[in-house]
């Protein structure tokens, strides 16, 4: 007798390249999927995944519709692309009995106070920090702020809103440039909770690396590990370079690996993918963030596994159904992606030199990813990049520099914004 299908819901906020790369890994094993999503679906489904609206910032109702929607039908795994999907998919996988985190795990890694808080009481190395409330008056919070520091919201993601200040004026000019994004109506549309308190951090110096990992019932994997060639001193924090496997040395990674360990053990996670970003100087490693969810755009393009060279889509569909052939190691070429840095906001027009860029020895793909006539902000007010270049050689240096090479060939030409008469006050806004 055949065996029924077996069946994955995927979270996520946006559908998109993300979501489509894991509808075509299960469509190729033989796995039925289905979407859940917090935008307007009909708005946001382009590819007619007919996805089940759900509001994530409230997990524990979303979870129960869930269970609602899916009674006579209910998934095998749960998976959480993006961190805002990720308590809804731990509460849902929970009330259905499914392998996943414990939700108070995943809330704790959610919002950057409560991570903070958890990873210092457990002795790992973070940043010293407090929080204070946006409407703070900035005089009773100066005397305690150590220069240089990071100040950033509690729970956006993608460095938006996380900005670096090196003295009393540039401090100011980062909480009110923050106060104002977290007022904006695009981030108040989110209702995420804690838009109404910040963050403050000392600046820890150092190179940055980010790890993907895969825990299984609290044993870790850690699937690759990714230099970040560009230095991020700030102010601002858009990624651009991963390349991996890593240049580190082998002990800072065996360092690095332990204090993942720690970190996850602190946090109380157990189960599924994880993306976690690190500085390392000579102190060692120091923990910047830990997220239960793989990652973000489309950068698990970077990676691939054992012979067959796999997926991570494929790896993490394999794992959290329990199909088995999870047990492959990343290819032994080395790889890398660089996120498109947004050189100014604006209406986005056009890219030049797309084809001598993809000409360039070791690229392998390049994807535009912005819309064309799109405002697209840069950072920190954005979020998005322009798009990917990927790059395969037999060495991380060959790929940085192909990397490098075929993005000074692109050239993203951008037109202004017309300001806008706001119809009461006659303001003009850029
Ligand atoms: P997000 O979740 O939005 O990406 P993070 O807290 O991970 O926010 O910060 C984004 C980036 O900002 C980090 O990857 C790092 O480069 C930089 N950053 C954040 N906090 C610090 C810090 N305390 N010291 C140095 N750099 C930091």
């Amino acid at each position: 007798m055949n065996e029924p299908r077996k069946k994955l819901l995927i979270l996520a906020s946006k559908l998109g390249y993300q979501t489509r790369g894991f509808a075509e890994a299960a469509d190729a094993l033989g796995v039925d999927v289905q979407f859940a999503t917090d935008r307007c679906h009909k708005l946001d489904d382009p590819w007619s995944d007919g996805a089940l609206p759900l509001h994530f910032e409230n997990p524990a109702e979303a979870a129960k519709e869930i269970v609602r929607q899916f009674a006579q039908n209910p998934p095998d795994a749960i998976l959480a692309l993006g961190d805002r999907a990720t308590p809804t998919a731990a509460h849902a996988a929970r009330v259905l009995g499914l392998s996943g985190n414990d939700p108070a795990s995943v809330e704790r890694c959610r919002n950057k106070l409560a991570q903070r808080e958890t990873l210092h009481a457990g002795g790992l190395p973070v940043p010293e920090f407090f929080s204070f409330a946006v409407n703070d008056a900035l005089e009773s919070i100066l005397p305690r702020v150590k220069f240089p520091c990071v100040v950033k919201p509690l729970s956006l993601a993608a460095s938006q809103g996380v900005i670096r200040a090196d003295d009393v004026e540039q401090f100011r000019n980062a909480v009110s440039r923050i106060r104002a994004l977290l007022e904006s109506p695009e981030i108040r549309v989110t209702r995420e909770p804690g838009l109404d308190r910040m963050l403050i951090e000392q600046y820890v110096p150092g190179a940055e690396v980010a790890v993907e990992g895969l825990l299984d019932r609290g044993n870790l994997r850690i699937l690759a590990i990714f230099d970040k060639p560009d230095p991020l001193e700030g102010p601002y924090f858009e990624e651009t370079i991963y390349v991996t496997p890593s240049r580190l040395s082998r002990a800072q990674q065996i360092a690095l690996r332990e204090c993942v360990a720690h970190s996850v053990q602190a946090l109380g996670l157990t189960h599924g993918p994880l993306h976690a970003e690190f500085r390392i100087n000579e102190r060692g490693p120091w923990v910047v963030e830990i997220a239960p969810r793989p990652i973000g755009g489309l950068c698990s393009r970077a990676l691939r596994f054992g012979s067959r060279r796999i997926s991570l889509e494929e790896l993490l569909l394999r794992h959290a159904l329990m199909l088995g052939g999870t047990d492959v190691e990343r290819e032994a070429e080395a790889s890398g992606v660089m996120m498109i840095p947004v050189p100014r906001s604006g209406i986005f027009e056009n890219v030049e030199g797309l084809d001598a860029a993809e000409a360039v020895a070791n690229v392998t793909e390049i994807h535009i990813t912005a819309r064309r006539k799109d405002y697209i902000a840069a950072w920190p007010e954005g979020a998005s990049y322009l798009g990917f270049i990927f790059a395969r050689a037999s060495s991380p240096a060959e790929v940085e520099a192909a990397l490098r090479e075929a993005h000074a060939r692109l050239h993203f030409v951008f037109s202004a914004r017309l300001p806008v008469e706001h119809p009461v006050t006659g303001k003009l806004s850029a």
